[in-house]
């Protein structure tokens, strides 16, 4: 039997850490009562430990499913390293490995094992994998990156849907999903796509206390900003850029600007990238400027800085990629740029897109992701708001709360905008709304018969932008809901409730014509 003392013996045993990171004692007990998982914790959370440490305690065989090649060998090197029998199998491995590497697990000498999914549901594989459970026993499944199960997720892989079929095939052992994409639609496709069995589910908070958030204007002077706060850094940084060419061009001028950056993208054949991950990771080269190709799994503690140099597609690229900085917990620095000119660009790219419902989905996303950017609000509300985790600002790290800009009190206007939505039954989004306030005398109003509601006409004092943009900060403060079914339709939540029984005040802050700024100080 495992007690607490000994689980904490055993961390320090097999990784040499003195105390469990917040949430993986407790995730590590349940999965020790051998019951389905979902782990949702953010990237450098900690969430290799969750099943790693099970997996040493526990008898018999972990099988670790993980995306990528190059995340497999990171891991079990590592684990290697801590001296912990772990290997992988995957396609880079000629026959003669493999075998003896299978050899070596059914005799039982391996913990866990590291697998792509294509690879373990082969009909090659299976039969194997019955053998090992019959004479070693699999003690638990690790689904790790489980959100590429979902087409809601960021990176969907079809291959990944195949891993339903390990519950029904080996029903006594454990599965436990592991993945840093938290919304809602997600977790739910993760669930009923991997058929957990009532799983436990773990979510972790998302905020991640030791990275400074700020958001800069991109101007004529953003290229000297970027190479001054890449050079204050003494540690590593990356910056990211939107296309392959851009990547080029800024590691062109910041080795012209002797500072030793490489490049990584789709575009450089496997051994330039695999050379310039390395150099990177080795810190032969302190600065990786890269598109967003590069980062997922990579476990470099020491980042200490992630430029944005160009706009991220949405909010939670954004916490992804910004969380590669400060991985180890030391405070570290999040940079965007943000440019009229990017918007135009993932704007056209947008109009590309043949899907209305993805086109829908692209566009909030976007107008999403340029709300953060210009908002006045603590932009860790903003973030933590979008995974639907409330958090109450004033955050002291991110530039919108070092450096506050002043504010004015909007708790009457916020409170004719919700009851207004009150009366239409919670079943319109923001426009026609802001017609009814504004006493407008559109088709759909009267349709409806708008007109006669008590609050038709209140709001003509203020105009439609100004409305946009309050509804805009109720939406980021979470004091308002908005479906994300791409008909965006305003609910209301016990916040918004709050307002109107006049329990809450409702703050924004002044600068009311933002759009315009950006456009005066962006050159592209
Ligand atoms: P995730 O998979 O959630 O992104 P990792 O499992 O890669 O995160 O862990 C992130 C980093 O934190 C790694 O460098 C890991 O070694 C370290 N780490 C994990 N747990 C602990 C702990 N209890 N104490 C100290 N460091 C830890
Ligand atoms: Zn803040």
């Amino acid at each position: 039997m495992i007690t607490h003392s000994n689980l904490e013996q055993a961390l320090k045993f097999y990784f040499g850490y003195d105390n469990f990171r917040p949430g993986q004692r407790q995730i590590i007990e349940i999965a020790l009562e051998n019951r389905d998982m979902l782990v949702v914790m953010p990237t450098g959370g900690g969430k290799s430990l969750c099943f790693q440490l099970p997996a040493l305690v526990k008898k018999g065989i972990t099988v670790v499913v993980s995306p990528l090649i190059a995340l497999m060998q990171d891991q079990v090197d590592a684990l290697r390293k801590n001296g912990i029998a772990a290997t992988f199998l995957n396609s880079s491995l000629n026959s003669y490995k493999v075998r003896s590497r299978e050899q070596a697990i059914l005799e039982g000498k391996i913990r866990l094992l590291y697998v792509a999914p294509e690879r373990l549901m082969s009909e090659r594989f299976l039969p194997f994998l019955d053998l090992v459970h019959h004479q070693v026993g699999v003690s638990s499944f690790a689904i790790d990156e489980a959100h590429c199960v979902s087409e809601w997720g960021h990176d969907f892989r079809p291959e990944y849907r195949q891993l339903r079929s390990l519950r029904s095939r080996f029903n006594n052992v454990p599965v436990l999903a592991l993945t840093a994409t938290a919304t809602d639609r997600v977790r739910a496709d993760i669930i009923e796509q991997l058929g957990l069995k009532q799983p436990n589910i773990h979510i972790a908070s998302f905020n991640r206390e030791n990275l400074y958030y700020e958001v800069r204007p991109k101007t004529k002077n953003s290229y000297a900003e970027l190479l001054e706060l890449v050079r204050e850094n003494d540690s590593s940084t990356i910056i990211y850029c939107l296309t392959r060419k851009q990547v080029d061009e800024l590691t062109l001028k910041l080795q012209h600007d002797k500072v030793l950056a490489l490049a990584y993208h789709a575009g450089l054949n496997d051994e330039e990238r695999s050379t310039n991950q390395t150099r990177f990771i080795r810190d032969d080269v302190r600065v990786m400027v890269a598109t967003v190709a590069f980062g997922m799994g990579i476990n470099k503690p020491d980042v200490r800085l992630v430029i944005h140099y160009n706009l991220p597609r949405n909010i939670e690229s954004y916490y992804q990629e910004s969380g590669r900085a400060g991985r180890d917990g030391e405070q570290s620095r999040c940079t965007l740029f943000l440019s009229f000119g990017d918007v135009k660009t993932i704007e056209w790219s947008i109009n590309q897109k043949t899907d209305e419902q993805e086109q829908k989905i692209a566009r909030q996303q976007l107008r999403q992701t340029i709300d953060y950017a210009e908002s006045t609000l603590c932009r860790r509300t903003i973030q933590l708001g979008y995974f639907g985790e409330q958090f109450d600002g004033n955050c002291g790290n991110c530039d919108n709360c070092r450096y506050p800009k002043p504010t004015q009190d909007w708790t009457v206007e916020a409170m004719k905008f919700l009851s207004c939505i009150a009366r239409t039954k919670e079943k319109f989004g923001m426009n026609h709304i802001i017609d009814i306030l504004r006493g407008g005398k559109t088709e759909k109003i009267k349709q409806y018969d708008h007109e006669q509601l008590s609050t038709y006409g209140i709001g003509k004092d203020r105009t439609a932008d100004e409305w946009k943009m309050l509804g805009r900060c109720l939406l980021q403060q979470r004091l308002l809901e908005q479906g994300t079914d791409g008909y965006f339709v305003l609910k209301l939540n016990a916040a918004s409730w709050e307002i109107m029984r006049r329990q809450r005040q409702v703050a924004i802050a002044v600068p009311v014509v933002q759009k315009a700024s950006i456009k005066e100080t962006s050159i592209n």
